[in-house]
């Protein structure tokens, strides 16, 4: 009988440590699996603090559920963070409006779009999912929900992110580039480079072996107001299977959409696809639908199985996760990408 170690050694080779060419990538995946210990992993730079709260739960046999949505608030209250809560760009009509989701191991899921006013979208979403019979709450509805259940209704549009917009609005161009907020903004403006990107999207399991996932964004800055992207879009933004792993999604929204993106991973990985050979072939499909269309966008997919392997695949170069687990707490990885 093949031994668990040997058999987990196949797996990650076959998985992203070939794929990505990356050896510390192999060695960490390698590592988790073998201790069975806890492991969260996030999309971008901005992932690497946010993995650090969620940490802190995890190493105490905390629950995965708690782990994500603590480990998101961190960018989620970062006002120089301008594409996740508080600090967001707003849609072109100058209003910031926040989408998340959040899914649980036992397949419960809650989430919120186009909600407006409230820090921690994601906690919201938590009790859309935990006190209403619903899994959505949109809107006006939304923000009703969130002040009957104690929020605080706070201005979300900072000064700067305000000055972006007014000056968005000289040209008001509405047109998703790849890694758009990269352009948009002077890098050096933002403290440590680190905080000119997209949605957090978050996946933890944790010592009991179970697994939850969140993702929390501002969205597309200056989409249309109503404009809902992938992210609050449970089987688009972020899918959790406890039997199988988890997925989510950063990039434009629409085509993560259209696909039913973090669906399509677990379900690929369901089939025997390694984390990195899913995120890749979901972001084929992408490809080879709109081939045009994939040259000037950009979506990256990031996911987390069962045993602890994780990959991500992006269509451009630029996409990165961060890594937390037992062996090292900060890993930032370079995701593969087509192009
Ligand atoms: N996926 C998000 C959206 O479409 C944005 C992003 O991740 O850049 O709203």
């Amino acid at each position: 009988m093949i031994s668990r170690r040997k058999f987990l050694a196949v797996g990650s080779l076959a998985g992203a440590s070939v794929l990505s060419g990356n050896k510390s990538f192999g060695k960490t995946m390698d590592d988790s699996v073998l201790t069975g210990s806890p492991i969260v992993i996030s999309t971008w730079d901005f992932g690497i603090a946010a993995n650090a709260a969620a940490w802190q739960i995890l190493k105490n046999n905390g629950r995965a559920l708690d782990a994500v949505e603590t480990g998101v608030h961190v960018p989620e209250a970062d006002l120089n963070n301008q594409s996740v809560g508080y600090g967001g760009l707003p849609d072109r009509d100058g209003r910031v409006t926040l989408d998340a989701c959040i899914m649980d191991e036992f397949g419960n899921c809650g989430s919120v779009a186009a909600l407006e006013h409230i820090i921690h979208p994601i906690s919201v979403a938590r009790r859309v999912m935990e006190k209403t019979p619903h899994v959505m709450l949109v809107g006006a509805g939304a923000l009703q929900f969130a002040l009957e259940q104690g929020f605080k209704k706070k201005n979300l549009l900072t000064p700067s992110s305000e000055k972006a917009w007014k000056e968005w609005l000289k040209t008001a161009k509405y047109n998703p580039e790849i890694n758009v907020e990269n352009r948009l903004f002077s890098p050096a403006k933002l403290p440590g480079n680190q905080y000119n990107h997209d949605t957090i999207g978050m996946l933890a399991l944790d010592a009991s072996g179970n697994m939850s996932g969140a993702c929390t964004t501002s969205g597309m800055a200056y989409k249309m107001h109503g404009r809902v992207g992938d992210s609050p879009i449970i089987g688009a933004g972020l899918y959790v299977d406890n039997e199988i792993g988890g997925a989510t999604s950063t990039g434009v929204g629409e085509e993560v959409i259209r696909n039913v993106g973090s669906f399509l991973v677990v379900e690929l990985m369901r089939q025997g696809y390694s984390p990195d050979e899913a995120c890749k072939e979901a972001v084929m499909r992408i490809i080879r639908k709109k081939p045009e269309t994939a040259k000037q966008i950009q979506v990256g997919f990031l996911a987390l199985n069962k045993k602890g392997q994780f990959g991500g695949y992006a269509i451009q170069k630029g996409f990165s996760f961060a890594v937390c687990d037992n062996n090292d707490q900060k890993q930032l990885i370079k995701s593969p990408s087509y192009y």
